[in-house]
């Protein structure tokens, strides 16, 4: 099969032919329709998360359609549409495997990053931490709500009940969570790279109350932010904009330093907090609501040899929404 392959930092991934998966017990065997590209495929490629699979398949917002089963697999008959997101095997035993918390796992295993994922015509998953999808929706607008859909939900529920909501970095997360977070009647508030009103411009047509650069004020104060945008200098900028026990999630697996701030920012029961990976219940509820509300994704389509140019894209800001590979 064809696959975009990851070396080494520095280095471009690699058009390659590669064996075809065999499905082990509990995996399928998938054809490839469509896998989104997450900025974390970023964070792989650019060396700032360290040991990665060697010669590692990214991608990890994979849509696909079931070609066979391995042994003791239940469900998923051939031809079945499947999601594959980052969290691709938990150990089932440690303390927060057993504590409703397995995206803290200690053993965990992701998908396009300890091991192979979709950026490639086939792949392989183990199905238990799958999911079914609409048959009917097209593959390319799927893919974005695994991982940028899903994590971005697991944000949004730890930034709690509070109504307005403000959202830092308005990429392919943010657009699809400022859907949910409308839809829940509450008032958003998104702060883009200073300048670009094209994505000032998409944030206001999804309902967000007010659209502007990450160095202006919200007219007033928040209730919780999330920060998307790997831009450790925005979590004193965000706390500066939420009122007394509001919340700041940070919702990137790599930041840039961030800088020391006054005590005062933090005082008056302010919270910091990140997010981490993703749990099946999340999947589970996010992927149902999506689907109710529904959930529109914004896609950039590249083809699977086009991986470079939309990692590009991602780094450079010039991707509006989410970018997704077509094999
Ligand atoms: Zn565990
Ligand atoms: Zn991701």
């Amino acid at each position: 099969m064809r696959a975009m392959v990851f070396h080494r930092p520095g280095e471009k991934l690699a058009l390659e032919i590669v064996p075809d998966p065999e499905p082990a017990p509990n995996q399928l065997l998938i054809r490839v329709e469509a896998c989104g590209v997450c900025r974390t495929d970023l964070h792989i490629v650019d060396g700032d998360l360290k040991r990665p699979k060697p010669a590692l398949i990214p991608g990890h917002e994979i849509v696909g359609r079931v070609i066979r089963a391995g042994s003791g697999v239940i469900g998923f008959a051939p031809g079945t549409r499947v999601g594959v997101p980052w969290l691709g095997f938990t150990c089932g035993h440690c303390d927060y495997c057993r504590g409703q918390r397995e995206n803290l796992c200690d053993e965990a295993r992701f998908t396009g990053y300890n091991m192979d994922g979709g950026y490639a015509e086939f792949c392989i998953a183990d199905s238990r931490y799958c999911f079914p999808l609409d048959e009917a929706a097209a593959a390319a607008g799927l893919a974005p709500l695994l991982c940028a859909g899903l994590i971005g939900y697991r944000a949004l529920r730890l930034a709690g009940n509070g109504v307005r909501i403000g959202i830092y970095g308005f990429g392919a997360a943010a657009h699809l969570i400022a859907q949910v977070a409308v839809f829940e009647a509450r008032t958003v508030y998104a702060f883009t790279r200073p300048g670009d009103a094209k994505a000032q411009t998409m944030a206001r047509k999804l309902g967000c109350q007010w659209a502007s650069g990450s160095d202006d004020r919200p007219p007033e104060l928040l209730d919780a932010a999330i920060i998307f945008a790997p831009v450790g200098g925005l979590v004193p900028v965000a706390l500066s904009a939420v009122h007394k026990g509001g919340i700041v999630v940070c919702a990137g697996i790599h930041m840039s330093t961030i800088p020391a701030f006054e005590y005062d920012l933090l005082w008056g029961e302010r919270v910091v907090c990140s997010v981490a990976n993703l749990t099946r219940q999340d999947a589970t509820e996010f992927l149902a609501l999506a689907r109710t509300i529904p959930v529109v994704a914004q896609t950039t389509i590249f083809p699977l040899h086009g991986a470079n140019e939309a990692l590009d894209g991602l780094r450079n800001g010039n991707i509006t929404g989410a970018a997704v590979l077509v094999p």
